[in-house]
């Protein structure tokens, strides 16, 4: 059996937890396994002059001594995430890699001035969780608006995409999954 890891990173209530397991079980056809005690030094990877913590150290930390079950891994941060050339990431990956992570805060209506709304906040995690993802299955960005592989610049662009895979990346998607059951076949 074989597993993607949701890691839930510091969070006190995860109330997104149900519909993002359901989200990725349903797209990928992997179970899930959610676990809240991975060791992350979150202060290791704090800027303090950007009041952020940088991504990459945290996606290092995930990917370090990964689970022998673990197809995928998946961080799921309260932390505002970045990387050095960016002000900000809603998440990162490794391009067909093992290791992916996304960012709560800024798919929090409350950091916009506006009234919480737990509900958009899970649909938002659920469409990045499934885009970053993707990119760990060696998926690359897509420009048909509505696929989840569209690169978010901002969350009004998250809001506009489905949490779907239009039917090339879909595609793609399988044949890669395909792999994954039987072993990666050459001729
Ligand atoms: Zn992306
Ligand atoms: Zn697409």
């Amino acid at each position: 059996m074989a597993f993607i890891y949701i890691v839930s990173i510091k969070s006190a209530d995860p109330f997104w937890r149900k519909p993002l397991e359901a989200g990725i079980q349903k797209t990928f056809g992997i179970e899930t396994r959610f676990v809240t005690d991975w060791r992350i030094d979150l202060p290791k990877t704090y800027d303090s002059a950007r009041g952020q913590y940088n991504s990459s150290g945290i996606l290092l930390q995930l990917i370090e001594a990964p689970p022998a079950d673990a197809v995928k891994i998946l961080g799921v941060a309260q932390a505002d995430l970045f990387i050095p050339i960016l002000t900000f990431v809603f998440g990162e990956a490794q391009l067909d890699g093992i290791g992916s992570v996304v960012s709560l805060h800024r798919l929090n209506n409350k950091y916009y001035g506006l009234p919480e709304n737990q509900m958009l906040q899970t649909e938002r995690l659920v469409k990045e969780a499934i885009h970053e993802l993707g990119h760990t299955f060696g998926l690359v960005h897509c420009t048909y608006p509505a696929c989840v592989l569209n690169k978010s610049t901002y969350v009004e662009d998250i809001d506009q995409k489905s949490q779907e895979f239009c039917k090339e990346c879909r595609q793609d998607l399988e044949i890669m999954l395909k792999g994954l059951r039987f072993g990666k076949t050459i001729r």
